[in-house]
């Protein structure tokens, strides 16, 4: 099917890109890489009046670590950018384990980190991983900038809390006040599929101390999952069986997935509950292997 008739515009400074959304009053949209949005509007599931493509704009397309150890992300950085840096590998490896378990080599070549989390589908990895680590996302507008929490940003399936003058620049990753641990599992039917369940575990370690540990799930619900209490059940205490079991079983619990072609709703949770054991037990013998 072909889209509905819309302008286009492809700004190059993000005051103009603004100032095209101000003016589109609600009916434009903006154009990141374009791998979710376009298959909406050749579906006719978007219609907007007008697209602005951001793709020209300078000066996002970055992901860097700020000397206090934030991690910042532009909003053209590309997922397959993300799967190939060698600072996510050093730095953060719930988000380098997810990277290449997006979507497919095209689609990670095109599309970005920040359209993901705007896009809030209930199935995109990078909110679970955000989410995990607690990040936020950096919105500008008129009025300037100001920054949104991921669980304040994510208003339900496919909703966000940006108005519609605003573009979403930057998602932010906190510093990690302890060293960094664990990893994102996920279950595709094939490869380069959406998530059946998939489950991101992110966790502060002093020695062998678990500090803050953030565990969120995608594909279980109807919006990402925040697994709260799965992560306090870690936290102040060390990796023993016990304590993993205990967060397994809580993030099953918090799952809330519905029987479909993918498999039952009982099948699905306990394949949460093997991811968050699996993750959590190999932050266990990559810290033995490295004493
Ligand atoms: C075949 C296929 C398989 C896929 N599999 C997966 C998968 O396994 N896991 C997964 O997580 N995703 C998957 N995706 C989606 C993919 O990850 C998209 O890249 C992502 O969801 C959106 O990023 P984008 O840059 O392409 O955004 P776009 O498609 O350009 O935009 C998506 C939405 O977000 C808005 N938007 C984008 N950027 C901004 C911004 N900076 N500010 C404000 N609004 C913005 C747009 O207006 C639009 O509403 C798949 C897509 C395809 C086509």
């Amino acid at each position: 099917m072909y889209p509905s008739r819309f302008r286009y515009e492809a700004p190059r400074s993000l005051d103009d890109a603004i100032a095209l959304l101000q003016a589109g009053q609600g009916e434009a949209k903006v154009l990141a890489g374009g791998q979710s949005l376009v298959p909406l509007l050749k579906l006719r599931f978007a219609a907007p009046e007008l697209l602005v493509d951001i793709n020209n704009l300078p000066g996002l397309d970055y992901h860097r670590v700020d000397p206090d150890g934030t991690i910042r992300i532009g909003a053209l950085c590309r997922h397959a950018t993300l799967e190939r840096s060698p600072l996510l590998v050093e730095r953060q490896p719930t988000m380098a384990a997810a990277a290449p378990l997006v979507a497919d080599p095209l689609v990670r070549n095109r599309g970005t980190l920040v359209g993901s989390l705007c896009h809030a589908d209930p199935q995109g990895d990078w909110a679970a991983v955000v989410t995990a680590l607690g990040g936020r996302v950096v919105a500008a507008g008129p009025r300037g900038r100001r920054e949104i929490p991921i669980g304040e940003f994510v208003t339900g399936p496919f909703e966000n809390a940006l108005r519609y003058d605003e573009i979403a620049v930057e998602a932010v990753i906190p510093a990690s006040k302890g060293q960094p641990a664990g990893g994102y599992l996920k279950l595709e039917r094939r490869v380069g599929d959406f998530a059946t369940a998939a489950a991101a575990v992110a966790l502060e370690l002093s020695g062998d101390v678990v500090t803050r540990a953030g565990i969120a799930l995608c594909g279980v619900g109807p919006s990402t999952i925040d697994a709260t209490d799965a992560g306090r059940a870690l936290t102040g205490r060390t990796l023993t069986a016990a304590a993993i079991e205990e967060a397994a079983d809580l993030a099953a619990a918090a799952a809330q997935p519905r029987t479909d072609h993918r498999g039952s709703a009982a099948y699905k949770r306990q394949v949460v509950r093997t991811f968050v054991t699996r993750i959590l037990r190999n932050v266990v013998s990559t810290a033995e292997r490295a004493a």
